[in-house]
């Protein structure tokens, strides 16, 4: 029998939906799921890891990279660059490891442009008030970027129907229990390419 690839997942959500511990809960909860990490220029909050959260690098750097076709996509969020490095993702893919980005719609969007098959599910956040509230209480960004946040939080919501699947991070554990459902449906799917 044919080997069979490994499944892209990719989640796009607004900011401060709650994605990035939804995504660290789920790579901990299902087997198998590898977490890739993505290059950005922004400096590290407190508390991040260089290597865990992100690979953080310089803008010349980052640039560099670029040129070398090194990104799977990036793409220019809230002034910074991210982006997805290529070679190790299609490798796992290769040898039947399912990887999941955590990636902006923009980077969404790309990667369904190179029409590589991947699964993609947006999280939603209960609703635009709840959004503000949870990055209101972050205090990491001041109040011009909260409005800025919430202004691209919108246009990224409208873009939502773009995707296979849309969860409500209402409550984390139902929210992922709808993820680790996507990812067992999908893994249990007769043909993949769509
Ligand atoms: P943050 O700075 O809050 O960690 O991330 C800001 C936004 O950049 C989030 O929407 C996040 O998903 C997105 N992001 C993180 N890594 C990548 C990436 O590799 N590519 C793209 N296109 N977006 C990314």
């Amino acid at each position: 029998m044919k080997k069979k690839k490994g499944i892209l997942f990719i989640i796009s959500a607004p900011s401060g939906s709650g994605k990035t511990t939804l995504c660290t809960r789920l790579v901990e909860l299902v087997d198998s799921l590898y977490r890739s990490i993505s290059m950005t220029t922004r400096p590290p909050r407190p508390g991040e890891k260089d290597g865990t959260d992100y690979i953080f690098i310089e803008k010349p750097e980052f640039m560099k990279r670029l040129a070398r076709k090194e990104f799977l996509e990036w793409a220019k969020v809230f002034g910074e660059y991210y982006a997805t490095p290529k070679k190790h993702i299609l490798h796992m893919l290769k040898r039947g490891s399912d990887v999941l980005l955590s990636i902006d719609v923009q980077g969404a969007m790309k990667i369904k442009r190179l029409k590589l098959d991947a699964v993609y599910i947006f999280i939603l956040p209960p609703s635009l008030d709840m959004l503000r509230e949870r990055l209101v209480n972050r205090s990491t960004d001041s109040r011009e970027a909260i409005k800025k946040r919430l202004e691209i939080a919108r246009q990224e919501i409208a873009r939502s129907d773009k995707y296979d699947y849309i969860v409500v991070n209402n409550r984390l554990e139902s929210a992922l229990d709808s993820l680790r459902a996507i990812i067992v449906a999908e893994r249990c799917r007769v043909k993949r390419d769509r």
